[in-house]
This record gives structure tokens, sequence and C-alpha cells, in this order.
């Protein structure tokens, strides 16, 4: 897939980084990749961009010079259901948490290549056309070897069967209809439990566990990240 989605239309990224040469790299990286950029370079430039230039995505760096990249994110969430993935300082756990609890949907860390952060923006792209799919629900669903039908509930990985609870089934839908990102606790919970149950998000580990020895019943290509202190993240192994 190129940078270009379906058709001409044309995929416009959000990039706000006040650091000149790092603003510069990405956004000829991302234009080179058939992107449209609209570059900030600091967060009152980013807020309005967000809200007059209708992006299709949000590269967001949380240490900007006015606002803090935190405080931008919550604000465009507010009004605006635009992915936003975040670059943060390497090992930075607190930013990341605090920015996926402000409305952000992913993150990546400084340094990080170019090939990282395009195939993180595809992820994110494609999360957000799906949430947007009128009939996204019920169509079935294939991820490296595992395939999905929540229709009848049927979950395969490779040639075997995967024996699940509706609740698992829709755990594990969850984490495969956002492959290769990162998913919070807090939003699992909401997800797939709902957003009016009470419960702790121990609920969700336990689950996950439990989704774990299932997957490893079934065979290699498709596992659960523990993403520390975060959440988790469904990735398909190489062959
Ligand atoms: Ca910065």
């Amino acid at each position: 897939m190129s940078g270009r989605g379906s058709g001409d239309e044309e995929v416009t990224i959000l990039v706000v980084e006040d650091e000149e040469n790092i603003r510069f790299s990405l956004s000829s990286g991302l234009a080179r990749e058939g992107y449209r950029v609209l570059e900030a370079a600091d967060g009152e430039t980013g807020l309005a961009l967000a809200r007059e230039g209708d992006p299709d995505l949000v590269l967001l760096d949380l240490m900007l010079p006015d606002i803090s990249g935190l405080d931008v994110a919550r604000l465009i969430r507010r009004d605006k259901s635009v992915p936003i993935i975040m670059v943060t300082a390497r090992d930075a756990e607190t930013d990341i948490i605090g920015g996926l609890e402000m409305g952000a949907d992913d993150y990546v860390t400084k340094p990080f290549s170019m090939g990282v952060l395009l195939a993180r923006i595809r992820v994110n792209l494609r999360r957000k056309g799906g949430e947007a799919g009128e009939d996204g629900a019920t169509s079935s669903l294939r991820i490296g070897p595992l395939v999905m039908e929540p229709e009848s509930l049927v979950a395969r990985l490779g040639e075997r069967s995967l024996d699940l609870t509706p609740r698992l089934f829709q755990l594990l839908l969850y984490l495969a209809r956002n492959a290769g990102a990162v998913c919070t606790r807090d939003a699992m919970l909401n997800e797939v439990w709902g957003f009016d149950y009470v419960g702790e998000t121990r609920t969700v580990d336990v689950h996950v566990h439990w989704l774990r020895e299932k997957l490893r019943e079934a065979g290699p290509g498709v596992s659960l990240e523990t993403v520390r202190g975060v959440g988790y993240r469904l990735v398909v192994s190489e062959e």
C-alpha cells in the first residue's frame, strides 16, 4: 500500500514538531511516500491546523515550546477522532501512558526509522478506515494466518480452529483489528466489556493470559506482546 489512499484521495498528515531538522526530514519523507503534509512548529499552530486543515492523521511531538504535546492531544481529541501518533523520547513511559490517556492512539519513540514510522502510520490510517466502515463490524478479518468471522464467532489460526468464548473472541477481534498498534487496558475494557462495565484492568490481563494459551495451542503466527505499563499489541510473526 502506498501513501495515497484508495483512488486519488490525498491523505493529509499534520506534523507538529518544533525541531526544524526533524520536522523537515519527517515532512520530506512523508511527501516522498505521496502524503500531503501540513507542518506546525508549535502547539498553537498545530491545534489551528488540526481544526482547519482536516488532517487524516497527526504526528505529534510531546516536547513543544508552548503548549505541551499532551495538552495538544487532549484538545484535538475534544472535537476530532483523527488518529494521533505521539513522538516521545525513548523510554519516557509516563509520557506514553499520559499521551494515551489524553487520547493519542499510538506512539513512536525517538530515535525511530522512517520505515517504522511509515508502518505505524499505515496501521493507524487503516484503523480509522475500519471504524468508519458501516459493515466493518461484521465483515470477516484476516491478519496473517489469523481469520475471524464475527457473525459466526468462528476463528482460525492457520489450519487450526480456535475454541473461544464470546468474550475471548471479542477481545481477540479488537486486538486483531488494531494489529500492530498498542491497545491500552482501558480501551480494551471499553470496547470489549462495555464502558459501563464495573471492573478492573486486571480483568483484561487475565483474559489476555487465556487468549495467549489458546493461540499457543493452535500454533505459531500470531502473538500478543505486552507493552509494559500500557497494554497489549497483537503482532504477526514473520515466517
Ligand atoms: Ca520537540
